[in-house]
Order: C-alpha cells, then sequence, then structure tokens
C-alpha cells in the first residue's frame, strides 16, 4: 500500500523521477538526490512503511537480499574504500523523510565527512536494568 503523499511512494510509482539502480518485486534503489559522496544511493521497500518498526521480518528480509552485491557493485564504481550503511528512525536521529530507507553511502579517506560516534559509559548496574527492560519489551 502506497502513501499519496509520500516522496518514496512517488518515486516507487513512477511519479517522480528517480536515477534506478536496482529492482526488485520488493525493493527499489536508487540515487540519493543531496548525496553525502558520490554514488549515495538509497534502497527502500516497495510498500510504504514509515520506519523500520513497521514492516515485517520476511520483506525486510526480502528488501536487504541485494546489500551485499549492491554495497559491492557501489564501492566498485565509485572506487570506494569503504561504506556506511545506515538508517535512520525517528526526526530526532536524522529521519527527514517517513518512507523506510536505508543509505549506502560510500566512503574515502579524502571525503572529509568524518565519523562521529561518542561513546559513552555506563554506570554501575545500568547496562542489566537496561538489559531487563528490553527483554521485558521483546518478550
Ligand atoms: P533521511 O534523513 O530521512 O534518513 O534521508 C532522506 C534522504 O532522502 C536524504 O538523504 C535526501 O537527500 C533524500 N531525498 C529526499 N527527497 C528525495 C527525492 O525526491 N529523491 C531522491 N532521490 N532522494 C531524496
Ligand atoms: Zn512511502
Amino acid at each position: 500500500m502506497q502513501d499519496t503523499n509520500c516522496i518514496f511512494c512517488k518515486i516507487v510509482l513512477g511519479q517522480i523521477p528517480a536515477i534506478k539502480v536496482f529492482e526488485s518485486d520488493t525493493a527499489l534503489a536508487f540515487l540519493d538526490v543531496g548525496p553525502l559522496a558520490e554514488g549515495h544511493v538509497l534502497i527502500v521497500p516497495k510498500e510504504h512503511y514509515s520506519d523500520i518498526r513497521k514492516i515485517t521480518p520476511e520483506e525486510l528480509a526480502l528488501v536487504m537480499t541485494p546489500i551485499p552485491k549492491l554495497a559491492a557493485a557501489i564501492m566498485r564504481a565509485t572506487g570506494a574504500q569503504g561504506l556506511n550503511f545506515l538508517q535512520n528512525t525517528g526526526a530526532v536521529a536524522g529521519q527527514s523523510v517517513f518512507h523506510l530507507h536505508f543509505h549506502l553511502i560510500p566512503r574515502n579517506d579524502s571525503d572529509g565527512l568524518g565519523y562521529r560516534w561518542n561513546a559513552g559509559k555506563y554506570a554501575e548496574g545500568r547496562a542489566e536494568e537496561l538489559r531487563t527492560k528490553i527483554m521485558a519489551e521483546l518478550a
């Protein structure tokens, strides 16, 4: 089911143009219009899901199936040394299009993008508390 107001649904339906690089029955991959690096690709399920929490595991598996080949192809085509594969859920995490999508961003030493991963540290007992809470939510 598509959302008529959604930009990625419109791309899936061919209502607005995109530079497509891969298509299956379930997924579509196309160049990001505002690339962080040349060859920055987005892969989306053809169905509309607002974020990672909404898709079924079975459909997600189908969307992920082409990733190893796609990542390798992007890296070879761009000569990239590395690649970031990421998904943003929620505006606070940087999500701006609310149709589930995964970024494949080719990376190079000299791309100037950097990598911020400001690792924190748990206070005594906090990691175990969080484990209990997460496992209760999973149950
Ligand atoms: P987010 O911030 O939601 O994780 O990523 C959304 C991405 O979609 C951004 O990198 C943005 O450049 C890209 N984007 C937004 N609108 C369009 C569009 O109309 N076409 C294409 N190809 N990419 C888009
Ligand atoms: Zn959509």
